[in-house]
């Protein structure tokens, strides 16, 4: 099935301050409403200094209670693009997006949402709690790190939500001045006895690996990383013979295949350019399809089951597994 264009501009309708360091982006799309679901994200490509610059951005709006679409972008200190973002945009400027994709979604279940956001980790976690709170009847209580009372993003639209769902919705705040970084009694202490519940953690690497590592379990986890998370490398056996063959932008070239080098690593002894941001299989920016041969991906935390299912694959973390390999950059 031929895919759309994979960007497509998007007016930005209001900026909302949230914080001094964070703002809302209200996006209208020029070929209307985006399809998405709760806590995805979508790859805005930015032109900075004369360069094409690619940064993924949650959704903040969840489609079940928002009519418009928004992403919530912090600056990043020396970073272009959040920075860039914040500087330059202006309400009625187009900015060009990809169509939201990502696995940090609500699951059909019953058990407990425990939602454990670390500063701008909020974004996704807002737009799940807004769906969860709309369309199940489970309980959702949140865990909100951030440095101080002026970081913290969406207090009021939290408390709103509270005061809506008040047997349902629960805010734990803390903050970094009262006392420290968050620590793994701590998050023991929040979870209580709802072990059972689904855990959805967002934030800064050193937040989301001390609650993965601090969760009592057996409940499920779900993460969405922001950055490079850690190497997460299952076992590839590579024939040692074959080809790697790689369409992108109307140039076609073939390599020979090497052990455990992965397609966007091919694609660039080839000499060519693809699109790449996280590299560590957060974000599909560097997404392609195969035409040809079978890949293993040692991470897919971004591309949905029926994207793999059509052929998608995500380039920096597939290894092919069959001598002839060939994808498409679309
Ligand atoms: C799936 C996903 C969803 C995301 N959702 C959100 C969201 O909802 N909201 C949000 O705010 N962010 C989100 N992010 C993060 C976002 O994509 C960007 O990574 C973030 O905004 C930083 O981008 P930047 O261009 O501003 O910084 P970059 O330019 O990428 O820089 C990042 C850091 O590296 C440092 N740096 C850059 N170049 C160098 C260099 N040469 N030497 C040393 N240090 C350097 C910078 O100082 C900065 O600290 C998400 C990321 C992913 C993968």
């Amino acid at each position: 099935m031929a895919r759309p264009p994979l960007f497509r501009r998007a007016t930005v309708t209001r900026i909302v301050k949230e914080t001094a360091d964070a703002r809302t982006f209200v996006l209208a799309p020029d070929d209307g409403p985006l399809p998405y679901r709760a806590g995805q994200f979508a790859t805005f490509r930015v032109r900075v200094n004369g360069k094409d610059l690619l940064r993924s951005y949650s959704m903040s709006s969840a489609p079940e209670t928002d009519d418009e679409l928004m992403t919530t972008v912090k600056r990043v200190p020396g970073g272009a693009v959040s920075n860039w973002l914040h500087d330059n945009v202006a309400e009625g400027d187009e900015l060009e997006m990809t169509l939201p994709t990502g696995r940090f979604c609500l699951r059909p279940a019953e058990v407990p949402l425990l939602g454990f956001c670390g500063g701008s980790g909020i974004t996704p976690v807002l737009s799940l709690v807004k769906s969860a709170l709309a369309t199940t009847d489970r309980r959702v209580r949140l865990l909100c790190a951030d440095r101080d009372k002026a970081s913290m993003i969406f207090d009021r639209a939290l408390s709103d939500l509270v005061e809506r769902h008040p047997d349902r919705l629960t805010v734990v705040r803390h903050l970094d001045d009262r006392g420290g970084f968050l620590d793994a009694d701590g998050v023991r202490a929040f979870v209580g006895a709802d072990t059972d519940g689904d855990a959805y953690v967002c934030g800064p690497e050193p937040f989301m690996a001390l609650v993965e590592s601090a969760l009592p379990g057996p409940g499920q986890v779900f993460g969405e990383r922001f950055g490079g998370g850690p190497p997460k490398r299952a076992a590839v056996t590579v024939p040692a013979e074959g080809t790697v063959t790689i369409h992108l932008g109307g140039k076609t070239a073939t390599v020979p295949k090497r052990e455990n080098e992965t397609l966007l690593e091919s694609a660039r002894r080839a000499g060519l350019y693809p699109p790449f941001n996280c590299e560590a299989g957060n974000c599909a920016t560097c997404m392609g399809r195969l035409t040809e041969g079978k890949v293993t991906m040692r991470v897919n935390d971004a591309l949905t089951d029926d994207e793999v299912e059509e052929g998608y694959v995500l380039t920096c973390q597939s290894v092919p597994e069959t001598p002839s390999v060939t994808v498409v950059y679309e």
